[in-house]
């Protein structure tokens, strides 16, 4: 009898522990907002979800994050408020590439606010703010190291500015202007952007910048526009543009402005949705006027209203229109994801921009075609006219047209999901043919072939390189882990504007792009147009501007992601956007907002 009980207490035991284990399992951390608060994906959904953000327990430090009030802290141990932040920016830094997407343990304390839940963090065995106070860089219940003072006089000895990305202007640390700005962040004095003005309150002896060359902001931009033959090919620059607006006034808007003011017959548009584009909306609206014929294929989805408001206004100035809503029972996750315009029968607009104020105003970073041919026109109408009629995604017939072109001494080849495969049938194919580089600017990659190609490239020794936008970084599907790895170099951009494009440059020979994302489902399941351009002179093109925004974003971006909405993402705190998707916009998203901790 006594040994049954003691089997039963036993196997109490072991299931409480088993339970323990588990309990105690790692979770990510997905940001650090400041050295003693972190976002940790406490669902392991790799989502950052309200409820997450948790407080380090007994850990003080200090951040350049000026969203938050140091006086306090500053003051309690008789830190100038200017150390400090200059203390704050080694730690930030320090703190960001020891955890950022890594895995800690936890143990919850008692103590919450309504912001956050206190826990002791654990990574590597190690206590985590036991080990920054090591370190020198942290003060963890109520005690400093002696390094903690070896530190403080390294970081008076920094030179580092306050810039205000929505003004322009900089600051001296100690500036009251600069340190209440909204959109600033501190950054080394000799990476000022050659063209940012000081602020006149705080130098009123100016100049007093660095005559230090910078290395990251002063690389002169490169063309965004070209001509090759009949196709004209731009870019967009999210670098330069830190908030969307709707004035049409760059050139990209203004060359697709062009077109449609010279339609004189037709207008085929083929959208994911229509937003805020009053300038072109009226353009549209002016040719439908003088007579011409608009159709319109559309997608219907949930989530798109928000973002494609204006959808319905093209509906109604439509003579003719289609979306792919009839099919939507039995797929509710395919999407018409196409982005283009056929005028006239000659002449197509294409690429990855979206008809909205994020794509228009180039504050995404996107391409677009304009393409003169009645070839190609005619192929991308009858693409267009199995939507009309209906037939959308699995339900459209394979065109038996050509689809190679001929322009000048160049090739284009047109493709369409999902009915092409493209990836499986084309892309693969390219990249396994490359010799010298691979270059992949892109909102994503998940595709799984596709990043098995991508690492068996470099494996050959071509220089594999991608830089992938912030918002989907920390996905579980994201390649991003695979293939850094594999030794592949994957950078996360740190910019308010989305890394849209969805393009592979190989070897300055080939450039992919279109509408179609690096997944399974812009390969098998959506409407998407994908074209294959053999043309050294827009390889090379698009090639000089990755080269570019592959200096511009900071080396660290190479190993750790960023949140999209954040002070890290340049712009994002200030655009006016929902940067990340979680319904809080600016100063309300956690990743800009004042700690409530302190
Ligand atoms: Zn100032």
């Amino acid at each position: 009898m006594k040994k049954i009980t003691l089997f039963f207490i036993l196997a109490t035991l072991f299931v409480f522990v088993c339970f323990r284990v588990i309990s105690d399992s790692k979770k990510m951390v997905m940001n650090v907002l400041q050295p003693d608060l972190l976002q940790i994906d406490l669902n392991n959904n790799r989502v950052i979800d309200d409820n997450e953000t948790v407080c380090v327990a007994g850990l003080e430090a200090f951040t350049s994050n000026l969203l938050l009030s140091q006086e306090l802290l500053a003051n309690k141990y008789n830190i100038k408020l200017e150390d400090a932040i200059k203390l704050g920016f080694i730690t930030d830094n320090y703190v960001e590439s020891l955890l950022q997407n890594q895995m800690v343990k936890l143990k919850f304390t008692k103590k919450h606010t309504p912001y956050c839940r206190y826990a002791e963090i654990f990574y590597n065995g190690e206590n985590y703010a036991q080990k920054l106070a090591d370190v020198g860089l942290g003060i963890y219940n109520s005690r400093k190291s002696q390094k903690f003072y070896q530190n403080l006089e390294r970081a008076q000895k920094l030179k580092l500015s306050i810039l205000n990305h929505r003004s322009n202007k900089y600051h001296n640390l100690s500036c009251e202007y600069g340190l209440l700005s909204h959109d600033a962040v501190v950054i080394y004095t000799k990476d000022l952007p050659k063209n940012s003005k000081p602020c006149k309150f705080c130098h009123l002896s100016f100049p007093q910048r660095e005559s230090a060359k910078s290395k990251i902001s002063n690389i002169p931009p490169p063309p965004m526009e070209v001509t090759s033959g009949n196709i004209k090919f731009f870019l967009t620059d999210i670098t330069v543009k830190l908030k969307p607006d709707k004035k049409c006034d760059n050139n990209v808007c203004k060359s697709i402005l062009n077109e449609i003011n010279q339609a004189q017959h037709s207008l085929d548009i083929a959208v994911y949705g229509w937003g805020s584009a009053p300038v072109i909306e009226k353009a549209i609206k002016n040719a439908v006027n003088r007579g011409v014929k608009l159709r319109l294929v559309f997608d219907t989805s949930d989530r798109k209203e928000d973002y494609y408001p204006n959808t319905q206004n093209l509906v109604d100035l439509a003579e003719i229109s289609s979306s792919d809503k009839s099919v939507k029972s039995a797929h509710t996750n395919y999407l018409m994801h196409n982005k283009f315009i056929i005028i006239d029968n000659k002449t197509v607009l294409t690429g990855s921009m979206n008809y909205s104020s994020t794509g228009l105003s180039g504050f995404n970073a996107n391409n677009l075609l304009i393409i003169k041919s009645d070839d190609i026109a005619r192929l991308y109408t009858e693409e267009f006219e199995q939507m009309l009629s209906g037939k959308f995604h699995n339900d459209k017939a394979i065109s038996l047209q050509n689809r190679t072109f001929d322009y000048g001494t160049n090739k284009v080849s047109i493709f369409f999901s999902p009915q092409d495969r493209v990836i499986s049938n084309q892309l693969i194919t390219l990249v396994n043919s490359s010799k010298k580089y691979v270059y992949v600017p892109s909102f994503l990659v998940t595709h799984e072939e596709l990043t098995n190609a991508l690492i068996r490239a470099r494996k050959r020794g071509v220089i594999v390189k991608l830089i992938l936008d912030a918002t989907n970084a920390n996905s579980k599907r994201s390649a991003i882990k695979k293939l850094r790895n594999s030794g592949i170099s994957v950078k996360v951009e740190n910019y308010a504007g989305k890394m849209h494009s969805k393009s592979i440059i190989i070897d300055d020979k080939y450039v992919v792009t279109g509408s179609m994302n690096f997944s399974n489902s812009g390969e098998m399941k959506n409407d998407e147009n994908i074209l294959i351009i053999d043309d050294p002179k827009f390889a090379i093109f698009y090639r000089n501007f990755f080269d570019y925004l592959w200096k511009k974003i900071p080396e660290k971006y190479s190993k750790q992601n960023v949140r999209s909405e954040g002070r890290n993402s340049i712009g994002s705190c200030s655009d006016g956007i929902d940067n990340n998707f979680d319904g809080k916009i600016d100063s309300e998203d956690e990743g800009c907002k004042f700690s409530a901790k302190r």
